[in-house]
């Protein structure tokens, strides 16, 4: 009995009437139970109609493929859903991604290049399978769900160590036969090992390439205004947002050996990272950035919190133009459009033109009055209330933090 479907007649007219009040939670789920009792996909529920009413997809977690919210009322309960398992046992040849694992973690652009390697194995003969290589710690790393069949993490090689990395890379390239190396072109480490490894392996890499099928590459330069289109290397560099993530399916991520690696003579040493003055980084390379708006009330206090967070100030315009901000802070669409992996929006409506700037980050944060705002919206989470009640709290957090890593070093030398 168990097993017998059960339809819910008000729930299907809820899901057919775009103006009930709660179709949208209803919807949400992404699935609907059709006539028949099958489970279909639907796809109005894929994304959401950002403020200028063009639908975007959410990146975010909140949206991932396989985290189900079911909003009853007050109640919202989190339920996995089961996506299909794609195995491969004996690959006839690889697809090599090297993610960028930045901060240990797969960025957007590296879910991107693994979505273009699968696109890329659709196209070809033979069965395939796609093989994830990274390097350095990670957190929590699902690499299955963002499509690899393999996967070679070599958690131990941290720090600049271009040299070690690419011995692996030249290793892999001689134990298995790779049918396409693919990276993301970043400064967070894809562009260098990609450029070191086309040189190494004699290929001529395409970069920036955007538009890419098992025949032609489509790359972007001359400051993003000039296409050339060439035929498909072996190496690719991509940009972002060069294909979509997978979604639709679960891989299996099974670990690969790792390789020999013959020793070599390395001629760089890493000396570790410096410590620089967050306010000095420029806007669009910042990655931690505390933004202000017009609901910020306290200016000294948002100067002393985005100090103690050590995270780089931003503003909207109206900020700026209210002469609480320096021009050169300003992001959005006339200001800087910036990249952070972290980004703070205090006291900001979340304009149109402030969300185009903000685009490319990757968890945004909004501590705002209004919570039907469009920042809120935007947001992988909120805090609503008043600015400065909450930047003061904040402070306080920190403050008892600072004393208490301050005291757990006493007790150290102590001991
Ligand atoms: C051609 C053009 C280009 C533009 N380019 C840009 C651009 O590049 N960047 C940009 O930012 N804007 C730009 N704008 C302006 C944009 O349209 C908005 O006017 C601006 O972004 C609004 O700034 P804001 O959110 O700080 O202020 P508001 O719209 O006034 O919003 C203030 C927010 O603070 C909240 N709030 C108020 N009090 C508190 C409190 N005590 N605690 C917490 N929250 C509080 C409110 O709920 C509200 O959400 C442009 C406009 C035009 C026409």
């Amino acid at each position: 009995m168990a097993d017998v479907i059960r339809r819910d007649p008000r729930i299907e007219r809820i899901a057919r009437n775009r103006l009930h009040p709660q179709h949208a939670a209803v919807t949400a789920v992404g699935d609907v139970r059709g006539p028949t009792g099958l489970l279909r996909k639907n796809p109005h529920a894929v994304g959401f109609i950002g403020p200028n009413g063009i639908k975007r997809i959410d990146r975010s977690t909140k949206g991932s493929a396989n985290v189900l919210m079911r909003r009853t009322g007050q109640q919202a309960a989190t339920q996995t859903l089961e996506l299909p398992l794609h195995t491969v046992e004996t690959p006839d040849y690889l697809i090599a991604v090297v993610v960028d694992l930045a901060a240990g973690r797969l960025s957007g652009h590296d879910k991107d290049v693994l979505g273009q390697a699968h696109q890329l194995m659709a196209e070809l003969d033979g069965q395939g399978a796609i093989l994830a290589i990274a390097f350095g710690e990670s957190r929590d790393v699902d690499f299955g769900a963002a499509g690899a069949d393999r996967v070679l993490h070599l958690s131990d090689y941290t720090g600049y160590c271009p040299e070690q990395k690419l011995a692996v890379l030249e290793a892999i390239e001689a134990e298995h036969v790779i049918r396409f190396w693919l990276f993301p072109d970043s400064v967070q480490g894809g562009a260098d090992l990609g450029r070191r490894l086309s040189a190494r392996l004699d290929i001529r890499a395409a970069t920036h390439a955007w538009q890419v099928d098992a025949n032609t590459t489509l790359c972007r330069g001359g400051r993003d205004r000039i296409d050339w289109q060439r035929s498909t290397p072996r190496l690719i560099l991509l940009a972002e947002e060069c294909a979509m993530p997978i979604s639709d399916s679960r891989h299996e991520a099974r670990p690969i050996a790792v390789p020999v690696i013959e020793s070599r003579l390395t001629l760089i040493e890493d000396l570790g990272p410096v410590d620089v003055d967050p306010s000095q980084i420029a806007l669009g390379e910042a990655e931690f950035i505390v933004s202000a708006g017009n609901g910020v009330r306290d200016w000294d206090q948002f100067h002393e919190v985005a100090r103690a967070l050590g995270a780089t100030e931003g503003a909207s315009r109206v900020a700026v133009d209210d002469g609480n901000m320096p021009r050169f802070r300003q992001v959005g669409a006339t200001g800087t459009w910036v990249t952070a992996r972290v980004y703070i929006a205090v006291g900001i409506s979340g304009a149109i033109q402030h969300l185009q700037g903000i685009g490319q980050c990757d968890k945004v944060i909004a501590i705002n009055m209004d919570p039907g705002c469009d920042m809120v919206k935007r947001a992988d989470l909120s805090v609503i209330g008043d600015s400065q009640a909450i930047l003061a709290e904040l402070l306080n957090l920190l403050g008892a933090d600072e004393q208490a890593s301050l005291a757990a070093t006493e007790a150290r030398h102590v001991a």
